[in-house]
């Protein structure tokens, strides 16, 4: 970890003939089809589109790691449960913003390091958290620049919670960066007002991630049955393996963190190696 902080990615690295490993970027998947009868194929053929021309490539097993609810549409053979079940799932928007500003003494003023905004465009604001690793140190000193974590879930309340995502990806699809500025400049000078804070000379750098498939869907007690069996769950019906094709992603679990992403991604390859393995 001490060597990864501040080095710089060499991406090339990632598809490197002479690796046995490659990751090639920027490379859209749009169909993943079995050579032949899924139940009897030997082969997968996955389609591709990078740099505005398709490509083929083909392997003896496939694992889609990519979002569910995309895999009705690559893989356009499997059978209607399967894909409903995959369909299932909505990815959840999100953007995370960092705000560099000048000093963070204004918040030393106020004694606060986390603000909430309820029904704000962001809905909080917090200091960067306090961590040096290697070279990388935080700033310790409320005279030093430092990074604000600004969160927004765009969403719009009164929808069920399904077309809430919907609505929030539109609305990142739609929203300029000046939209995020001037909504950063706003907020941030009510949230300090009373300090020396002044967003003209004290905003520094601005960064806006948006995430619309952000995190995976997780199935929600307010509209959804508790009790589901787990064989009934959506998630497990629709990540059953597809002949040579298999299933993971952090959907494939119906749960939002990197712990599950890794779960199922062994699962998947487990299923290729025909490990029984217990998650
Ligand atoms: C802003 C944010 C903060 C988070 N913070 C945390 C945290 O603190 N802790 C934690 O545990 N988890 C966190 N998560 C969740 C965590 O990042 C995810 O659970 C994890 O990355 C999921 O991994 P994955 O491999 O399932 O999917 P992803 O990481 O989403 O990977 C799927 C990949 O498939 C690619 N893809 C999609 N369609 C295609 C296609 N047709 N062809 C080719 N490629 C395709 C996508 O580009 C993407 O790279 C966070 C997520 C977000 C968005």
């Amino acid at each position: 970890m001490e060597d990864i902080v501040i080095a710089k990615m060499n991406y090339a690295k990632l598809d490197d003939s002479a690796s046995p490993v490659r990751i090639r970027l920027n490379s859209t998947a749009i169909r993943a089809v079995h050579l032949g009868d899924p139940a009897s194929a030997k082969e997968v053929e996955v389609t591709y589109v990078r740099g505005g021309s398709a490509h083929k490539a083909r392997g003896t097993q496939c694992v889609l790691a990519c979002y569910n609810m995309i895999i009705p549409y690559l893989c356009p053979e499997m059978s209607e449960t399967q894909k409903e079940a995959l369909a299932y799932a909505v990815k959840i928007p999100l953007v995370y913003t960092n705000v560099q500003i000048r000093n963070w003494k204004p918040f030393q003023k106020l004694g606060v390091n986390n603000v909430y905004c309820p029904g704000g465009y962001f809905s909080s604001f917090s200091l960067d958290f306090p961590v040096s690793i290697g070279e990388y140190k935080f700033p310790s000193s409320p005279e030093e620049s430092c990074l604000l974590h600004l969160v927004r879930t765009p969403c719009q309340p009164g929808l069920p919670c399904k077309d809430q995502y919907r609505a929030g990806r539109a609305d990142l699809l739609a929203t300029t960066f000046e939209t995020f500025e001037r909504n950063i400049r706003d907020q941030l000078t009510r949230i300090l007002g009373g300090t020396d804070f002044d967003p003209a000379q004290d905003i520094q750098a601005i960064t806006v991630n948006r995430w619309p498939h952000g995190y995976a869907y997780e199935y929600n007690p307010l509209f959804e049955p508790l009790d589901r069996p787990d064989s009934e769950r959506p998630c497990v019906i629709g990540r059953k393996p597809f002949g040579r094709i298999k299933i993971a992603n952090s959907d494939a679990d119906g749960h939002a963190y990197t712990n599950i992403a890794i779960d199922q991604a062994h699962r998947a390859v487990a299923e290729i190696s025909h490990l029984s393995l217990q998650i």
